[in-house]
Order: structure tokens, then C-alpha cells, then sequence
């Protein structure tokens, strides 16, 4: 499998605090990458440099053969990186299908005005309808955003990035605050598009990321102290002491 993304020697500080350290990562098209870590390790950190929403200080990083440090976030969108946010963004007042286009809309850097939305294109239109099918939400699409359940927000949040033709999607914790019956119906979603879909996956949900993933990155104090196939990460001393609490 060949290499879509490449992370080298990436550093980013707060101050004192060095939350992302030199950070090496490659994930491979195809494949589904979790980011493990405790709270605090720089997960979410990471994710907002690879979308182009926080600038490192230093180190690079490399998409399918392009160094895109420093594009900006709807060209890197445009290139393919999709990214969901923990807390989802809904516009009240238009339907499920509208919300999916108004935010592929902003995120592709089109000016976001709910209230002249550039909603009639077909290339916004179909695509949105087609991942609401993907998520399981298509029999909503014409429903009031706000009747949706807070699980289902999660799937919207999904179709959102679906919508905008990825070629990896970057998931921040689409697992957080559901019910068990809830992230069934979402492991089960992921599972599906992991067969189309090359995923960085960060999760705090041990059960589902080994379920789910062909490969974990363990990062501690913004540095990836273990990469491989879960098993052996699983296994890795260093792990088990620094992230799983073992002696
Ligand atoms: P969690 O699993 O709890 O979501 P995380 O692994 O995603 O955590 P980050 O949110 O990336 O971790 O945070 C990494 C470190 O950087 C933390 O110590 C955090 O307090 C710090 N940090 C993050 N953003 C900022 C910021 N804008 N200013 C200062 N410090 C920050």
C-alpha cells in the first residue's frame, strides 16, 4: 500500500508546553490508522495540523506526495482531507440534507450565509444525499435538523465529511458521549467505510479502535512511542506501562 500521508519531525508548543513533539506518523491509503493516547497527549492537536487549522512550528507534512505544511484548510479540503469535529455544527432551521450542504459548503471555503445558501448546485446536492444514504440518514434528509436524536447528530457529522469527496478522513472522537447502543449503530458505520476509505481514527474507545483498526499509533506527551498492527501494539511493554497503566 502506497504512502498517503506522511508526517515528519512535526513540533508544535503552547508556551512551555510541547504538545506535539517531533512527531513522525505515516498512514497508507487504504488502510484504517487509530491515534491512541491519554487525555492531554496532543491527539486533537495533531488532527488541527493536518487539516490546516493550527500551524506547526516546525516539521513537515506530506500528502500523497505533496508538501501541504502550509496550504490552507479549504485547500487542503479541496485536496481531500475531511475532517469531523467532536462537537457538531448545525444551522437550525434547515432540513438534514441542507445542513450536510451549507457546512461542505464552508468547509471548502465557500463564505458560510445560511440565509443565501448556494444549495441548488448539483454537485453539492447529490453528494450530500448519497452520503446521508452512506450514514443511514437519507430517510431524514428533508426532516428539520433539529429533530434529529444526539446520536444521530454523530452520523450527520459523518455525511458532512462523506459529502466532501475524502480521500482520508481525519475522526476525532466519533465514539464520544453515545450510548453503547449508539456507537454499535457507529462501529458498525465505520466498519463499512473503512472499506472504501483510508481513516485516521482518533478514540478513546479501546473495544471498537482494536475492532477496527489495521493500525494503532500510541502517542504520549505529543510523541508516537509505538506504531504497528494492533496486536503488537497491544503487546508492547512501553504501552501497556505508559498508556494502559501496567507495571
Ligand atoms: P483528549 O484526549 O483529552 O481530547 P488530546 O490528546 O486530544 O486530549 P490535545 O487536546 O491535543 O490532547 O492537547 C494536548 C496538550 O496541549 C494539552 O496539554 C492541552 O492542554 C494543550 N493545548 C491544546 N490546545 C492548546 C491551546 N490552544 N493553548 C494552550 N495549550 C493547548
Amino acid at each position: 500500500m502506497n504512502e498517503l500521508l506522511v508526517v515528519r519531525n512535526l513540533v508544535k508548543r503552547y508556551g512551555g508546553l510541547t504538545a506535539t513533539d517531533g512527531l513522525d506518523l505515516t498512514v497508507r491509503s487504504g488502510e484504517l490508522h487509530a491515534l491512541i493516547g491519554p487525555n492531554g497527549a496532543g491527539k486533537t492537536t495533531i488532527m488541527g495540523q493536518l487539516a490546516g487549522e493550527i500551524r506547526p512550528d516546525s516539521g513537515e507534512i506530506n500528502f500523497d506526495g505533496q508538501a501541504i505544511t502550509r496550504w490552507s484548510i479549504p485547500r487542503r479540503a479541496l485536496a481531500g482531507i475531511a475532517r469531523s469535529y467532536q462537537i457538531v455544527q448545525l444551522v437550525e432551521g434547515f432540513s438534514v440534507q441542507e445542513n450536510v450542504m451549507l457546512m461542505v459548503q464552508a468547509r471548502l471555503g465557500h463564505s458560510f450565509r445560511p440565509w443565501q445558501p448556494v444549495l441548488r448546485q448539483r454537485e453539492i446536492v447529490e453528494p450530500a444525499l448519497r452520503a446521508l444514504d452512506s450514514v443511514g440518514l437519507a430517510d431524514r434528509a428533508r426532516e428539520d435538523v433539529m429533530t434529529l436524536a444526539h446520536g444521530e447528530h454523530r452520523q450527520l457529522e459523518l455525511a458532512m465529511v462523506l459529502a466532501m469527496s475524502p480521500r482520508l478522513l481525519l475522526l476525532d472522537e466519533p465514539l464520544a458521549g453515545m450510548s453503547q447502543a449508539e456507537s454499535a449503530v457507529l462501529v458498525d458505520l465505520l466498519g463499512r467505510l473503512k472499506r472504501q476509505y483510508t481513516i485516521l481514527l482518533v478514540e478513546h474507545d479501546m473495544q471498537a479502535v482494536f475492532a477496527l483498526a489495521d493500525q494503532v499509533s500510541v502517542l504520549v506527551y505529543g510523541k508516537a512511542i509505538c506504531s504497528g498492527a494492533p496486536a503488537q501494539v497491544r503487546a508492547d511493554p512501553a504501552v501497556r506501562k505508559a498508556y494502559l497503566g501496567d507495571d
